[in-house]
Formats: structure tokens, C-alpha cells, sequence
């Protein structure tokens, strides 16, 4: 391609849209244009790129036995209904953006594609001799997600590669998942990423375990929480580890004991001289089901320990039954106004105790009228501890459970951190990392298959439902995260496996007949060498060409100018600055090797 013939338009300074690095970068660099938000054009720059990664991905699930098909993305509601997420992804998570056709009839614009492949598996497998099957596609998908932003990184209109694998049981689904983790790890690999496969939460998807695939960035919207030793990393929403040792509790007998100004944990471990795993703090949570009925949560959790939302949120959902629901739509700490709608009387913030009773509740239509009430597992052990006295100003201390208050409802609702010791090895400690989700792969068994009935006949002509997986790539975010790993000053440094083109030619002057001569010869040669290569023809000072180049990040930059006239041309490598010069019968040689041993 001739940049002078191309829709490039560079800019010089950042634009205010953007706030990350590679967002800022792919803005300017002419890759991506914002048409509205969370929605963006891929440039014919990014284009390439984002062909690129679909080809590595593409290539990686055909090895590993996958089936590429491409599936509708306007779905009627009835599959989502059938699997019993359609009202919550229409209007309690409200991530899928639903229409109504002419004739009246519902359809979303497809978010993730469980429910349809599951009725064609239900349709088309019959018998496990057609076992096991995946599939996978590569394909735009739609999601109206809260904050769209980061650029790609959070768009509402995304390129996704998912998979879906159908198995006899759940031994075999494990080991269709085993192939897909390594066939993610080779996509990773290729493209050149710095990443770690985490344990996940499961989220919305479902199923029983899952694994998160994080490119390592600062800019990552996800914490990973990980071992030295290589043998455990996690997302802290999933993240397990034990808590630091409980200090003897200096208090041997139950008093109440009058604690003035001391509402935080701090303020009532100094007032008390104790330590904050000798406290019971109780948080506050406000719940609302898909029901409509609104819950108030009261957590018991040590001092010096905090609430892990991810996993109150999971052990909510399992009691959404009792609320008439099936799931969360919302979950916070409710402020001033929000208890004004359900307070009969004045709380006693800071000064809560487990057993805070249920007077405080106005019941109505929407709101339970008792709390729900859970313990994490690091109060169970606690022997005349301190927690709030219920009343401002007032605490007890030598409180035990069983005594004064009941024995509490145990549950894992403590979020790991840094620092904490490793579950797997107590010699080790855990370290923190940034990272941004680009996969994640699930091991679902038969969360759909069940609802939507596809089974298939055993060789006892029993009939079984289908054991599944599920295994997305975000194509758009890998490509992106990519750039947020890999910059400069200057502009991108793609990897070779990925850049849009693998070298550009430079002509310093485009009235020197020479190097025009020289450089339309190396463009035409290099083409048909099979190394993608740009032409910066255009009119241009040099300088504004070098700068161009080293913005759009092409690994490799060929320069016809001074040393012309000894036969060679000077090769630049863009992720070192590394110039050297090449005479120009090695050219295409020289980059020919260069690019097998960097996509090796
Ligand atoms: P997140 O927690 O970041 O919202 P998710 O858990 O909703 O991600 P999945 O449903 O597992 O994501 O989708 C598979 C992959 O699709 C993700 O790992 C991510 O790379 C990508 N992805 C998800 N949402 C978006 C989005 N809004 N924009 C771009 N890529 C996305
Ligand atoms: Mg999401």
C-alpha cells in the first residue's frame, strides 16, 4: 500500500476522549475512530491488525479440533427465556440490547451465544457417536455495558472469538477444556503478549470452574493475585488464601463498654487497645432481586478483613429463591438516602452488632422485612471478641458466639490481598498485579443443557444431557491490550505477528529520482517476498514520515536515502531504534529472517 494513496490522518496530540496509553495511541495513530459511545470504526490499520489476531485464533482452535461457524447475532427471546436469562440480561444487568420487530416479536442482539448453539446441539446431536463436537466463530458482538470506555477495551459493539464444545460427560468436557487452555496459551504466546492464566469467578456465564486470561498492564481494569512460585494466580474476585493469625483477645469477660467518637475499626482498636482481629465488624448491604424485592444484608467479618462483593454477590444469588428471584441486580452499601426508604428508626452506624435487630427494618411490598444475615468463616473462630454494643458511643468486648449472640451463618465472603499467605504453600506470600481480561474459558456441564433439553443417547440408549464449555477470546480488547504492553514515547511497537505490516519503505525525498527508484524497487521486491510493506511515498518532509512511522509502530523502517550511493539502504528496527545499514540486494533476505525468527 502507498501512504499516499491511504486514509491515514495522524494526529500530533493526544485526544481528550482518551485516557489510557494505548487508547490515546490508536486514536492518533489513525487505527480507530470513536463514532459514538462505546462504538468505534476500525481504520483499514486496525482492520489488519484485528484480521491478524482473528488468523492466530483461527488457526489455534482448527488445531485444536474446533469447527468454525458463524451464528446470528439477532436472537429471538425465546431461547434466552428458555434458559431463564432474559430478563437478566435485558433488564436487571440490562447488557443486551433487545428490539421488537414489525411482527411483534422479540429478539437481542446477541451478547454471547450459549443459548443459541445449545438449541441447534439440541436439534442436531442425537447419539455419542457424534461426540464431542466444538464450534467456534469470530464475530461482532453487542453489550450495553455501564461504562464503555478504554476505547476497545470496553466497547459496546466488540469483536469476539467464542467456542462452545459439547461432550459425552464431564470427564471428557475437562479434557476439551485442557486443549482449549493450551491452545489460548499458544494465542497468547504468538501474539506476543505478557500474560498469566488466572482462576475466575463465573459469573453471569455460569458453571463450575473457569480460568481468566490477563494481559499484564498497569492500565488493567482487574487485579490478579499470584505466587512466586508459579503455582497459584487468581483474580482477587476469586481469589482464596488464609488470613493473617488472630492476637489473643485481651478482653476475658462480656461487658459493654462505653467507646465515645470511635466509628471505624481504628479509631475503636485504640480506644480499646486491642488488635482488629480481636473486632467483629459488621457491614451493611442492600440487595435487590429480579423479584423486585429489596434484602438488607448484615456481614460479620474479622477487623481487620474485608468484604469480597463478587463472592456475597454468588452466595446471594443461592438464596434468590427465597426473595421470589433467581438472581442479584444490584448490591451495595446503601448511603443515607437509600436507608431513608426502608429505616424504621435511626441506625447505630459504627456501633452495629451481629445481632442488630430486625425493628430497624420499615417492611413493605419490596423490602424484606428481616436481614439476611452471613458470617465469614474468619469470625467463627474468634473467642470474646469486640463488636458493636447497637447503640451510638457503645461497644462490647468479650463477646463469644453461642453466648451472646447465636452461632453465625458461615460463608467465604473475605477478599484475599496482598501480602496474605498462599492456600497451596504457607511459605508463600501473595503478590499483585494489574492485569486486563482479554479470555476466559468456562467448564458450563450442563447449566444450559439441562434448561433447553439437549441431550444426547448413550451407548445404553440412556439419554444424557450434554456436558459443555464455553471459551471466549475478545479479539478487539486482545489487539488493544497488545498496544497498552508495548509503546513508547513515540508511538506503537506491534509484534510482528500482529502489526499491520511487517515494514515500511521511506523515500526521504520524493524529487530525488534515485531513492524513488531505489525505494519502489524494494516496495515491489518485499511484496512479493510475501513481507507486508508500506510505501511512504507522499510529499512529506522526511522527518514527518519518520515520526509517522514510528506512531503507527511497523517493526521494521527501510530508508532510501544518503548511503544510497554505496548500494545500501538504512533498516531501522522500531521496538530498539537498532539502525543499520543493509545493502540493498540483502534487503528482503534480511527482513525475511528477521520476520521467521520473530513469529517463531
Ligand atoms: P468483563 O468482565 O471485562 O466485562 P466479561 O467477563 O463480561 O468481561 P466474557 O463474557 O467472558 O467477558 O467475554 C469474553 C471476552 O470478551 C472477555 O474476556 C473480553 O476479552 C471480551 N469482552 C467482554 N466484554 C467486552 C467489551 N465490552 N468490549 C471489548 N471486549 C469485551
Ligand atoms: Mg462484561
Amino acid at each position: 500500500m502507498r501512504l499516499s494513496q491511504m486514509l491515514l490522518v495522524t494526529l500530533r496530540e493526544d485526544p481528550a476522549e482518551a485516557e489510557i496509553p494505548s487508547h490515546k495511541l490508536l486514536v492518533r495513530a489513525g487505527y480507530i475512530r470513536r463514532i459514538g459511545s462505546g462504538v468505534y470504526a476500525y481504520l483499514p490499520l486496525m482492520w489488519r491488525v484485528l484480521q491478524k489476531v482473528s488468523q492466530i485464533v483461527r488457526e489455534e482452535m482448527n488445531a485444536a479440533g474446533a469447527q468454525e461457524c458463524l451464528l446470528p447475532q439477532l436472537q429471538p427471546s425465546d431461547l434466552w427465556k428458555e434458559s431463564g436469562r432474559w430478563d437478566t440480561y435485558t433488564k436487571a444487568e440490562g447488557i443486551m440490547f433487545s428490539l421488537i420487530d414489525r411482527q411483534e416479536r422479540e429478539l437481542g442482539l446477541g451478547p454471547t451465544h450459549e443459548e443459541v448453539i445449545t438449541a441447534i446441539a439440541r436439534e442436531m446431536i442425537r447419539s455419542y457417536r457424534q461426540l464431542p463436537q466444538n464450534l467456534y466463530q469470530i464475530q461482532t458482538k453487542f453489550r450495553d455495558e455501564i461504562r464503555p470506555r478504554f476505547g476497545l477495551m470496553r466497547g459496546r459493539e466488540f469483536i469476539m472469538k467464542d467456542a462452545y464444545s459439547f461432550d459425552a460427560d464431564e470427564a471428557a468436557m475437562k479434557a476439551t477444556y485442557q486443549k482449549m487452555n493450551q491452545a489460548y496459551h499458544n494465542i497468547l504466546r504468538r501474539c506476543g503478549l505478557k500474560f498469566r492464566a488466572v482462576d475466575a469467578d463465573s459469573g453471569a456465564i455460569g458453571g463450575s470452574g473457569s480460568q481468566e486470561f490477563m494481559v499484564l498492564a498497569d492500565a488493567g481494569e482487574d487485579e490478579i493475585l499470584y505466587t512466586d512460585d508459579g503455582k497459584y494466580a487468581a483474580n482477587v474476585e476469586k481469589a482464596a488464601s488464609i488470613p493473617s493469625d488472630v492476637v489473643p483477645s485481651p478482653f476475658g469477660s462480656y461487658e459493654k463498654r462505653e467507646t465515645p467518637g470511635t466509628e471505624t475499626i481504628e479509631k475503636v482498636c485504640k480506644f480499646l487497645n486491642c488488635s482488629p482481629t480481636n473486632l467483629v465488624k459488621n457491614v451493611l448491604y442492600q440487595a435487590v432481586f429480579d423479584s423486585g424485592t429489596t434484602a438488607l444484608v448484615l456481614v460479620q467479618i474479622r477487623g481487620d478483613q474485608d468484604v469480597n462483593e463478587v463472592k456475597l454477590q454468588n452466595e446471594l444469588v443461592k438464596l434468590a429463591g427465597q426473595y421470589g428471584g433467581k438472581t442479584i441486580v444490584g448490591l451495595t452499601v446503601p448511603d443515607a438516602d437509600a436507608q431513608q426508604k426502608w429505616v424504621a428508626k435511626p441506625l447505630p452506624l459504627g456501633y452495629i452488632s451481629p445481632g442488630l435487630s430486625d425493628d430497624y427494618i420499615q417492611s413493605s411490598k419490596n423490602i424484606a422485612p428481616k436481614f439476611i444475615r452471613l458470617a465469614d468463616q474468619t469470625v467463627a473462630e474468634l473467642q470474646n471478641f469486640v463488636t458493636g454494643a447497637d447503640e451510638a458511643g457503645y461497644h462490647v468486648v468479650g463477646a463469644n458466639w453461642g453466648a451472646q449472640f447465636p452461632k453465625p451463618n458461615l460463608v467465604d465472603v473475605r477478599k484475599a490481598t496482598v501480602g496474605d499467605l498462599a492456600l497451596h504453600d504457607p511459605t508463600q506470600t501473595l503478590k499483585t498485579a494489574r492485569g486486563i481480561e482479554i479470555g476466559h474459558i468456562f467448564q458450563l456441564g450442563t447449566k444450559y443443557s439441562k434448561p433447553l433439553g439437549a441431550t444426547y443417547t448413550n451407548e445404553q440408549g440412556e439419554e444424557i444431557p450434554l456436558a459443555m464449555g464455553c471459551y471466549g477470546v475478545g479479539v478487539s480488547r486482545l489487539a488493544q491490550s497488545a498496544v497498552e504492553q508495548s509503546y513508547d514515547k513515540d508511538g506503537i511497537i506491534w509484534s510482528v505477528a500482529i502489526a499491520p505490516y511487517h515494514a515500511v519503505v521511506v523515500i526521504p525525498n520524493v524529487n530525488d529520482a534515485d531513492q524513488v527508484a531505489a525505494a519502489e524497487k524494494l516496495y515491489a521486491e518485499l511484496n512479493q517476498a510475501g513481507i507486508e510493506t508500506l510505501l511512504d511515498d507522499r510529499n512529506e518532509r522526511a522527518g514527518v514520515k519518520f515520526k509517522d512511522s514510528e506512531l503507527i509502530g511497523i517493526p521494521y523502517r527501510v530508508v532510501t536515502g544518503k548511503s544510497l550511493k554505496d548500494g545500501n539502504v538504512e533498516v531501522v528496527k522500531r521496538a530498539t531504534k537498532d539502525t543499520q545499514n543493509v545493502a540493498i540486494t540483502d534487503v528482503v533476505s534480511t527482513l525475511k529472517q528477521w520476520i521467521t525468527e520473530a513469529t517463531i
